[in-house]
Formats: C-alpha cells, structure tokens, sequence
C-alpha cells in the first residue's frame, strides 16, 4: 500500500528512506518540501534526484487538498475554503485575520456522528476521518493563497476531534514541530463535545494545547436535549475531565456555550452554570446559536445575551460573547459545510495569551 507521506514525522521519514535503500538524511530535504515549502508534487523537490522522485512517486501517496471555492468576507477579511480530498470528499476550513494575526479553523473529519441537535455537520453523519496529512494540509493551502504566515489553529470545524484521537494527535506534533510550521501549541485549539476517556488521556499528553469543551447546558437534563452525546458521559463527567485537563497542563479550559432562545438562555439556568464551574479556573465563551433551516432553535434578543452574560459575571465567572466573523459571507455558504467563527474577543483567551 502507498505509504501517505505527508502524515510522517521526520523520523519515520527517515526510517521510510532507509527501507527504500536512500540515505537517511534525505529526510530533512523531503520533509522540508512537505512542511515547509508545501510542495504540490515531488516534480518540485529540486535538489532530490530524479530517481528518488521516481521511487517516491511509486511507493507514496502525496496528500495535496485542491481548492475548490473560496467565499471572502468585504467586512472583515474572513475567508471560507471549500477543499476536495484525493477520494472526491469536501471538507470547509476558515481563515480569520485578526491584529494578532492569521487564524485558520479546520474540520477534522468529512461529516460526524454526534448528533449535537443544532448542528448542520452532523446531519448526513460521518463518512471518515482525516489523516494528519489533511488536517496539515488545509492549513497549508491557506497559507500558500494568502502568502501570508498562519499563526494560530483551531480545530472547531466539522467533524469531532477526539472521535480521530490518534491522527490528531500526530497532527499536533507536526504543526508545532520546529522543523514543519512551527506553530505553538498555546496557539493550538482543540474543541470537543466531551467524549470523557480521551479527554483525560489527551491530559496526560501534557501537551500546551487549549481545551475546549462544548458544554451548551448547565445540566444533564438539559444537556441530553441538546447533545446525545450525553448519554454516555454525563455532565458531572465532563467537568471533571475539564478539572483533569487542567491540573495535568496548566491549561484553562475554554467552556462554548451556545445560547437557544427560550432553551438554555433563562437567568436560572445562568445560576446553575455559574454553580456547576464553581472555583474552576475557566472562561465561558457565549454563542448565540447560528439557525440552521433543519431544526426550530432560535437566537434569544441581545438583552437575553448580555443578561445572561452579567449574570455570570456577577458570580465571578469569566465570560465573552463570540462576535460573528465574515457575516456577509454566510448566507451564501450553500454548498460549504456550515461551520463556525470564532471572536477576535475569543481569541486571547483560546491562544492561551492571558
Ligand atoms: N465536535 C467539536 C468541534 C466542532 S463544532 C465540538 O463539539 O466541540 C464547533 C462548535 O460549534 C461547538 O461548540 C459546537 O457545539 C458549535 N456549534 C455547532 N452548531 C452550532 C450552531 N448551529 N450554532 C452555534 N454553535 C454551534
């Protein structure tokens, strides 16, 4: 089977060149074309030979998503990428310009199989999960259309991560390898619906990388509404894996909060959410619920927000409101897969730059 070679790290490169008969430093130059110079074909690879660029070309498959549209916002710069993988699938992937620079948000798999109630991602389930390769790969190609450097990765886009730990996990360490594109893991956000078991293994990865939990309730009865996923951990669960994340990393978690009219948006339920983060070191990031035309739920009026918000504050918790980015551009997202921007007010707390 063709070996995906974008999905290695640079010592399993090596040790791929050695079972082909190359030298081993070859590694180095290859990687560099992949993860640096983002190389489209080994054709490109100009100091390697010509043989070796044959062997490469039989024996591997050179991950390299193609761009099918791009939707770019007047107002704010936001860019919205529709990518094809080699198997004819469609992933989205968004790039967000803020001061403090380039942020791209990628899925992490085509479609997804949790079933959160308010969300357009799940609703034809999932089909597969991403290599590294591709989940590298819609970062890279942001980079080469912008030509500008990506500092910042959020993994907020469709699919659950956590449902495609072990690639994540490889992808991680490429993305923040000093030798690929360098991008700190205090820049990195990793957003889960809570699956609890690798939660707390990713914890003990002890990596800098943000958690963020979609927790959209401040109860299990409410949860097991909005989130089937809670029916097989249950909020108490998830809150202390959150607890867990943090003691092992020092990281604060970031809690999402999608506010739905009349649902989840009372003042009770603000009381009870302050309650169920009581002494946590945490932020809450609100999101008034982006409608999507297969289900009824609602945006509450921005008093409902800004209320639930103070509420919050007067019990001491840490809290934004997400403010919408590109949202010229998202009635016509169509074909895309829907996904979701995130707050330059956000943004400080998810890079981890307290
Ligand atoms: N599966 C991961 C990451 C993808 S979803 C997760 O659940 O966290 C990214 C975020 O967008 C999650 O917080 C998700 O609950 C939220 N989301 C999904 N659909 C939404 C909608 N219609 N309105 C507001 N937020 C939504």
């Amino acid at each position: 089977m063709a070996v995906d070679i974008k999905s290695l790290n640079q010592q399993e490169l090596e040790e791929f060149l050695v079972s082909l008969g190359e030298k081993s430093f070859r590694a180095k130059q290859i990687y560099q074309w992949l993860h640096v110079r983002h190389a489209a074909g080994f054709d490109e690879m100009s100091d390697i030979s010509k043989k070796l660029k044959e062997t490469l070309s039989q024996n591997c498959e050179l991950t390299v998503l193609r761009k099918v549209q791009v939707q770019s916002s007047k107002v704010d710069g936001t860019r919205k990428y529709l990518f094809a993988l080699a198997d004819g699938n469609m992933v989205e992937s968004v790039l967000m310009r803020y001061k403090h620079g380039n942020s791209v948000c990628i899925s992490s798999q085509a479609g997804c199989r949790m079933g959160c109630r308010f969300c357009a991602s799940t609703l034809d389930g999932l089909v597969r999960n991403l290599t590294p390769g591709e989940l590298l790969d819609q970062i890279y190609q942001i980079q080469k259309d912008i030509k500008e450097r990506v500092s910042h990765v959020v993994v907020m886009g469709t699919g659950e991560p956590l449902d495609n730990y072990e690639n994540l996990l490889k992808f991680i360490f490429l993305l923040s390898d000093e030798h690929g594109l360098n991008i700190s893991q205090r820049n990195i956000t990793v957003s889960t619906c809570g699956i609890v078991p690798n939660m707390r293994r990713l914890a003990e990865e002890k990596l800098q990388i943000t958690l963020a939990l979609s927790l959209h309730a401040p109860s299990q009865e409410k949860r097991l509404k909005l989130m089937p996923i809670a029916n097989k951990y249950d909020i108490q669960q998830v809150v202390e894996a959150c607890r867990y994340y943090f003691e092992q990393t020092g990281r604060r978690i970031t809690y999402e909060y999608s506010l739905v009219g009349g649902v989840n948006d009372s003042p009770e339920d603000a009381a009870l959410l302050a309650e169920l983060l009581q002494g946590q070191n945490c932020h809450i990031n609100l999101i008034p619920v982006n409608p999507i035309k297969e289900r009824d739920f609602v945006q509450p009026d921005s008093t409902a927000v800004s209320d639930f918000k103070n509420k919050l504050e007067k019990y001491g918790r840490n809290v934004t409101i997400r403010r919408e980015m590109g949202r010229d551009i998202d009635g016509a997202c169509g074909q895309l897969r829907k996904q979701f921007l995130l707050a330059a007010d956000n943004l400080p707390a998810l890079a981890g730059g307290e």
